[in-house]
């Protein structure tokens, strides 16, 4: 209870048993004078020994803030690296029906298809937006630099396969 004494008032905290001024309380529009029960060290004490006691609260606010910014997460890092948003992304995830333009698989891992474009436009990892091309699994996306993006080398090497076949 809220006692008053020469202007000040006081209130004895129902935890360590102090009496101390009002100001020693936090509001609390539930109690009926308006204050914690408990003294404001006892309330940060308790928060303190409970946040110790249990780390995967935070690591679950941590998750949980993550999810709710990983799409906009996402669509900065799209716009950065290729110059498209989320929802340029998203419909070409649709309109490619979610796998490889190249070998019509998903990409392995539960992972999303990578952004190909043209390198001839820009040389890097990142793109300028206009050029990006499709969806590509990593495995021929990779295949693609490895054979320079050169169709006359794929060409090439393709002859060469069905050649060394051929001669079996
Ligand atoms: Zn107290
Ligand atoms: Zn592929
Ligand atoms: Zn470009």
């Amino acid at each position: 209870m809220t006692v008053s004494a020469g202007g000040s008032a006081f209130k004895r905290c129902t935890k360590c048993g102090e009496t101390k001024l009002t100001e020693g309380f936090y509001r609390n529009r539930a109690q009926k004078d308006g204050l914690t029960g408990w003294c404001r060290l006892c309330v940060r004490a308790y928060q303190k020994a409970h946040y110790a006691a249990n780390p995967e609260h935070r690591i679950r606010q941590a998750a949980e803030w993550k999810a709710a910014n990983s799409e906009r997460a996402l669509d900065a890092d799209l716009k950065r690296l290729f110059g498209i948003t989320l929802g340029d992304f998203n419909r070409m995830v649709a309109e490619q029906g979610n796998v490889c333009a190249i070998c019509d698989k998903p990409q392995a891992g539960d992972r999303r298809l990578s952004i190909d474009h043209d390198r001839a436009c820009c040389p890097g990892s990142r793109s300028c937006g206009m050029c990006v091309r499709q969806l590509l699994c990593n495995l021929c996306n990779t295949g693609l630099g490895l054979f320079r993006e050169s169709p006359d080398l794929m060409d090439r090497a393709k002859a060469y396969i069905l050649r060394h076949e051929e001669s079996k």
